[in-house]
């Protein structure tokens, strides 16, 4: 039986909330985690975010174990108060967790590689082995530029979403908007109540849109309600609602999706949770346009084969998990660059790893991972007591 690294810590990478959600339940437990940051403090996605930004789950529904969120930040918790938390989280529960070090490889341990347990090697040349890896860096964690025909040879302002903070550089010019989730969304809002000449927002595929709440009943509480129902009978329901609370946004440009909610949901689309963009693009302050199809020197070019000549180009185009250099070589990821488990489960050929924030249930990605902390805890203290005990599986 191996005993080599009884004192070594779990090692969880990543300190944003599941991270910090993970190592706080891995603590209650009596077990000792170590978290690595590769930013200078915990919560950096949050930092990062854009400042007008609100969480579309409820401060009860997103909380992470063992600390809810204080009454005074409202039912729809700000940026800056998203970050307030985690960085109390990580002090209530008393973290260890290091910044400034980033996980770049996770290998198996052993002089020949064959393990048992884990060896990561972090920045600064540090190797690191343990019993037990928790990966949690992030569902969004590299932005996505699609590679458009003459994209490189744009020579007006291009940036990610992730680049954007607020409106103010974007007043009295021409912005186009690419991608409407969320995010999209509310940044093209953000630049029209912020002074924006023109907002354009360009649509590949019409998105649901939802309500925040519906007479005071949240969306993601229908989302948790609804989640193990079949599909196409939650897409009748949301449709039949949509009717009602949605107006038909078809004449200025968004046309309701053709396929239903909860179906496309599973295929990757989020409903996009209304902030303001109905009224915004009602009111012709936000137009949706065609996709982009290309770039030309200042000009780009859209599917239907309009030409526009936007000051700046905001890709609200989505992330990647970007997991393939840390732990692909482990075989550990599907088609699609996710973790091929979840929660309590280790992948088979790799026993002692664990991932946690890699789904995007429409219950709440937050809430999730908040369970998904639990879990991973209650297993992992139960291997090591096995472990110590000597009759575990050395897994
Ligand atoms: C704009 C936006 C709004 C969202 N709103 C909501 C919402 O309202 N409700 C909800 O439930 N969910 C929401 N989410 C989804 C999700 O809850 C958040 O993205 C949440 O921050 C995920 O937590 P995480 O810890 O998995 O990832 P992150 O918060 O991204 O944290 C990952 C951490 O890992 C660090 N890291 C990454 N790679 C390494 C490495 N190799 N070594 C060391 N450290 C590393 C990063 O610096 C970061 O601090 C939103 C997401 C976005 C992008």
């Amino acid at each position: 039986m191996d005993r080599s690294d009884d004192r070594a810590p779990v090692y969880v990478i990543g300190g944003g909330p599941a991270g910090l959600a993970t190592a706080a339940a891995l603590r209650r437990r009596g077990v000792r985690a170590l978290v690595l940051e590769k930013s200078d403090a915990v919560g950096a996605s949050w930092r990062g975010h854009y400042e007008r930004l609100r969480l579309h789950t409820t401060r009860r529904l997103s909380a992470l174990p063992g600390l809810a969120m204080p009454r005074r930040f409202g039912r729809w918790v700000a940026r800056d108060d998203v970050v307030r938390y985690l960085e109390k989280y990580a002090a209530y529960h008393e973290l260890d967790v290091v910044t400034g070090v980033e996980a770049h490889r996770v290998e198996p341990a052993g002089p020949d590689g064959s393990g048992p347990g884990w060896l990561v090697h972090a920045s600064g040349g540090r190797l690191l082995t343990g019993r037990t890896v928790v990966v949690a860096t992030g569902f969004n964690h590299t932005p996505f530029l699609p590679d458009w025909p003459g994209r490189d040879g744009w020579t007006g302002e291009l940036l990610h979403a992730c680049a954007y903070r607020e409106p103010t550089a974007y007043k009295g010019r021409d912005v186009l908007v690419v991608g409407v989730g969320n995010t999209g969304a509310e940044i093209a809002v953000d630049l029209a109540d912020g002074g924006a000449a023109h907002v354009r927002l360009a649509v590949r595929t019409p998105p649901h849109i939802v309500r925040r709440s519906t007479a005071g009943w949240p969306a993601q509480r229908t989302g948790i309600l609804t989640r193990r129902l079949p599909a196409p009978l939650v897409d009748r329901a949301a449709g039949t609602l949509a009717r009602f609370a949605v107006p038909d946004l078809a004449p200025y440009g968004l046309p309701r999706p053709d396929q239903g909610l909860y179906t496309r949901f599973r295929e990757g689309a989020v409903p996009v949770q209304d902030v303001g963009l109905i009224d915004a693009v009602r009111s012709g302050r936000v137009r949706p346009v065609a996709p982009v199809a290309s770039f030309d020197g200042g000009i780009v070019t859209l599917a239907d084969g309009s030409r526009i000549a936007p000051d700046a180009v905001i890709l609200a185009t989505g992330y990647r998990r970007g997991l393939e250099g840390l732990v692909g070589h482990l075989g550990v990821l599907d088609s699609r660059g996710r973790p091929v488990v979840r929660g309590a489960r280790s992948p088979a050929r790799a026993p002692g790893l664990y991932f946690n924030g890699y789904t995007n249930p429409i219950s709440g990605m937050l809430r999730e991972i908040a369970l998904d902390a639990e879990k991973i805890a209650r297993v992992v203290s139960r291997r090591g007591r096995q472990h110590r005990n000597g009759t575990g599986s050395g897994g």
